[in-house]
């Protein structure tokens, strides 16, 4: 058992590396897919042995082997939460994935490991670069759509529940489309109008109200803090996204215990 979660976390840090990659590339405009990695400040290819996930950082004290520029902390932090995202998926799966019958008992595991490794780059590519890259944007649209509709077509899913996730979708855009245009996108940006309709079809209805409390509310929360704290000054912008994945990811595992806990107290 220990030595399968091992060999699962191993197998996620590969894959955090390769996001790694993924959030560099588009936020800054290159192919993803294409060509090896090379240090952003001196350009040198790394090695292999200089790009193991989590170790290599470690052993070369966070600093490019070749000119010793500071490596982002993005690179570790990224790489253990993508094993830790792996580890999390083989151990709870069994309590969420609870659709049987091929290929669902397949798909539904893959699809959300998925989900759950692009939610982790608009995280860290907002928080970091402050933007959505679109191609995370468009891929995260495609997959829900796509599953959404599979989930319909084969009777897993009732029709009425694909409708209110659509229009949860639809208010939603509309919402930050709203807001976008009367903060003249200082407070939100587009990437989170382009974030919505996706959101509102993987969260569904009420859903989708649950993941956007938990947003505004954490996001109201830190934005007090960090003013108090004297880290961000008044009209200083934070970035959203971070909270509409955290908010996502909350109603996504625990969205019916806090719906029922709310309207419980009230
Ligand atoms: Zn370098």
């Amino acid at each position: 058992m220990a030595v399968i979660i091992l060999f699962v976390f191993i197998f996620g840090l590969v894959w955090g590396s390769f996001l790694n990659v993924v959030i560099y590339r588009t936020t800054h405009g290159t192919s993803p897919l294409s060509g090896r990695s090379v240090c952003p400040k001196c350009k040198r290819t790394i090695s292999w042995k200089h790009n193991i996930p989590l170790i290599s950082f470690f052993l070369l004290h966070g600093k490019c082997a070749n000119c010793k520029t500071r490596i982002s902390w993005q690179y570790p932090i990224v790489e253990f939460m993508t094993g830790i995202l792996f580890v999390w998926w083989y151990l709870m799966g069994k309590s969420f994935f609870l659709l049987w019958g091929q290929p669902w008992n397949y798909v539904q595991p893959v699809f959300w490991l998925i989900i759950g490794m692009l939610l982790l780059v608009i995280f860290i590519a907002d928080l970091r670069f402050g933007l959505i890259p679109d191609q995370v944007n468009i891929s995260l649209f495609v997959l829900a759509l796509g599953y959404r509709l599979g989930l319909v077509s084969t009777n897993q899913m009732q029709s009425p529940d694909l409708v209110t996730a659509v229009i949860s979708g639809l208010v939603l855009t509309a919402f930050f489309y709203g807001l976008w245009y009367f903060t003249k996108g200082r407070g939100f940006g587009f990437g989170d109008v382009k974030l919505a309709p996706s959101l509102g079809l993987l969260l569904g209805w009420p859903r989708t109200l649950t993941g956007m409390f938990i947003a505004f509310l954490t996001g109201a929360i830190l934005a007090v803090f960090l003013l108090l704290l004297g880290k961000k000054k008044f009209g200083q912008t934070i970035p959203f996204g971070p909270f509409l994945v955290w908010g996502t990811v909350a109603a996504l595992l625990w969205g019916q215990q806090l719906w029922s806990w709310y309207w419980g107290l009230i």
